[in-house]
């Protein structure tokens, strides 16, 4: 598939001039009503910050989901989805646990409990999934993929610790991803332990508790004692009445790969969630490239069941292929309109399309990405040797917001630029800045794939110039 010079520039809404000039950097001389194939258009497009999106030919798979729009009618009430945050050693896994052994129903109590990723429990009569994968990295790596499955964070803090740094890293995490919050203060058995402590520390962090004229929810747990879980299950039962998810059962079933791995015995094994529909034995069923029909499904309890509905976490047996965690799955209720949609995401010859989605934000073009309306607001991530850069950076830099856009750190911390911070940018569509600190080499590794714009000082007045002077279209690009 070809494409001329001119509709490709409309497509990315910029001036073909720059994509002559982009070409020519590459070493291709064209003119603007020229044709290009589509892998050259394809690398063009991303050096200038844009994913291309391939449509198959016939498109059954956009057709598909066409079919099933799901109006206001369709939606019945679902369980709420809770991931466990917090730093290191403050009791994420044990809360985890010390929920999951308190809450078995009794016609599991005789079953195998065993790990899928995720599970559920009953409270009131009311379902809550928890995904069983502690920390924010998880959680914001896949949402850099585009999978949301969360609804409500937990966020842990060990009562005889304090606020540290991965706490501050998982409320950041959690607010990025516009999930609410509730904290779960832990280890109150502790003779050293000290709530109003954390309470106070949170209060700096705009978590503020009830009592204290805030509207952040708190509950003070001991997972080694299990006590207070029936009031933590209450309290996210509450947060889950005003945020009223919703799903439509009476659909093929699409969802998240929680988790997924190659048995010795049984083949493919995936832990999926399923976000919306019902998910059925012998349904067809894809997730990226991989795909099969659905031999058998166990749920958390390692109980067979027949079917899955919104919310309701599986081990499916029947892939074909082992497919990545936080790839987004889909049944098809037909097998042979399945194994076309496969077809067409492995046939080569695809007509190009490009994603209509805002390009990446980086400092060489935020100017031009201001003037089209496709950045309102810059988010930034701030990593630095001291905390006092930290905070002397955030002061600065959000003062130099204008109407056009706002400046708004998302994250601020001390130590190496991490993976973490990487999938954060990405998932936020944040730059990355770093005083007297490099990124360590995962996160180098990250920044090729996610394309986040990092860039590192060692004073403070040259980010603050940079981004003032990217902010007006006056700042010098990189080459
Ligand atoms: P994670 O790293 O956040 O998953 O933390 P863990 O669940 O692995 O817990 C870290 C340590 O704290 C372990 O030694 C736990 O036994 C201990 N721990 C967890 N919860 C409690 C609690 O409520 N009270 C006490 N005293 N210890 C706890």
């Amino acid at each position: 598939e070809n494409i001329t010079i001119k509709s490709l520039a409309e497509k990315m809404a910029i001036n073909a001039a720059e994509v002559i000039k982009k070409l020519m950097e590459l070493g291709t001389m064209a003119t603007i009503n020229q044709e290009i194939d589509s892998d050259t258009a394809t690398i063009v497009a991303n050096e200038l910050g844009y994913e291309v999106n391939v449509k198959v030919e016939e498109d059954k798979e956009a057709l598909l989901m066409q079919d099933h729009e799901d109006t206001p009618a369709d939606l019945e009430p679902r369980p709420c989805v809770v991931t466990i945050m917090g730093h290191v050693d403050h009791g994420k896994t044990s809360l985890l646990d010390a929920i999951r052994h308190t809450n078995v129903t009794a016609s599991e109590a005789g079953g195998i409990t065993q790990h899928i990723g995720a599970y559920q429990v009953e409270h009131n009569g009311k379902k809550i999934t928890f995904v069983d994968t502690p920390g924010h990295a998880a959680f914001t790596a896949m949402r850099a993929r585009g999978a949301k499955v969360t609804d409500i964070a937990i966020l842990v803090v060990a009562a005889d610790d304090g606020v540290m740094p991965q706490t501050v890293e998982a409320i950041n995490h959690a607010r990025a991803a516009e999930v609410p919050i509730i904290v779960a203060i832990n280890k109150i058995d502790k003779p050293e332990a000290d709530p109003a402590k954390v309470k106070r520390e949170l209060t700096e962090h705009n978590l503020v508790a009830e009592e204290w004229g805030g509207d952040t929810i708190f509950v003070e747990v001991s997972a080694k004692n299990r006590e207070n879980l029936t009031e933590l299950l209450e309290m996210i039962l509450l947060v889950a009445e005003i945020g009223e998810y919703k799903a439509n059962p009476n659909r093929p079933a699409r969802g998240t790969v929680i988790e997924a791995e190659l048995d010795k015995g049984r083949g493919p094994v995936a832990t999926v969630l399923v976000q919306n529909g019902t998910l059925r034995v012998g349904n067809f069923i894809i997730a990226g490239v991989a795909y099969g029909k659905v031999r058998a499904m166990m749920d958390h309890a390692g109980r067979r069941v027949k079917k899955a509905g919104p919310s309701m976490p599986v081990e499916v047996l029947g892939f074909s292929e082992v497919p990545p965690a936080g790839e987004l799955f889909f049944a098809v209720e037909d097998e042979k309109l399945g194994k076309q949609i496969i077809d067409e995401r492995h046939n080569k010859k695809r007509e190009l399309e490009l994603k209509a989605t805002a390009p990446r934000v980086s400092l060489d073009d935020l100017f031009s990405q201001i003037q089209d309306g496709q950045v309102k607001e810059l988010s930034i991530i701030i990593k630095a040797d001291v905390q006092g850069s930290v905070e002397a950076v955030r002061q600065a830099l959000e003062q130099i917001g204008t109407e056009e856009v706002r400046v708004n750190v998302i994250h601020g911390g001390v130590g190496a630029i991490t993976e973490t911070d990487i999938m954060l940018a990405s998932a936020s569509n944040a730059i990355v800045i770093g005083f007297n600190v490099r990124p360590d080499v995962n996160a180098r590794k990250a920044v090729e794939t996610e394309k986040v714009d990092i860039r590192l000082y060692r004073v403070i007045y040259d980010a603050i110039e940079d981004i003032k002077a990217a902010m007006s279209g006056l700042l010098d690009p990189e080459y």
